[in-house]
């Protein structure tokens, strides 16, 4: 059974899609294991997106990112890292799949609802950046 990280971003909170975000996640078969409500600092936005520190990017994601509160959640599914990028739909919103979160929700290639990790390797780390082990299920 896979995990995966995802986030609903500033924007998904401000525009009211928490729940049908999580419909969409449920309604897929995937389970929600784990669930907080947090807002990150700049540095915490900073380690989060390291990778992408270079792009030019950075500052601008890093400012959104800590622009009001986020929903961090653990997600549990057979193939859910795909399943995830699936629902989520392409980074930009123009491009993304009619149906997908981001093609209904987003606005902006930055502000484009949820974060979902990439591969296991992501995963991995990202779950552990967001939750410690008391509040990762066994
Ligand atoms: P993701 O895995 O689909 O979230 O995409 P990436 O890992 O490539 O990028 C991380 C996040 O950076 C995206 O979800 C966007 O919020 C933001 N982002 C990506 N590309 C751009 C860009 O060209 N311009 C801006 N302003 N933000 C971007």
């Amino acid at each position: 059974m896979e995990r995966t990280l995802s986030l609903i971003k500033p924007d998904g909170v401000k525009k009211h899609v928490i729940g049908e975000v999580i419909r969409r996640f449920e309604k897929d078969g995937i389970k929600i294991v784990a669930m907080k409500m947090i807002h990150l600092t700049k540095k915490q936005a900073q380690g989060f997106y390291a990778v992408h520190k270079e792009r030019p990017f950075f500052n601008s994601l890093t400012d959104f990112m800590t622009s009001g509160p986020i929903v961090a959640m653990i997600l549990e599914g057979d193939g859910v890292i795909e399943r995830n990028r699936k629902l989520m739909g392409a980074t930009n919103f123009k491009e993304a799949e009619e149906g997908t979160i981001r093609k209904d929700f987003a606005t902006d290639i930055e502000q484009n609802v949820v974060h979902g990790s990439d591969a296991p390797e992501t995963a991995a780390f990202e779950i552990n950046y967001f939750f410690n082990s008391f509040e990762i299920p066994g």
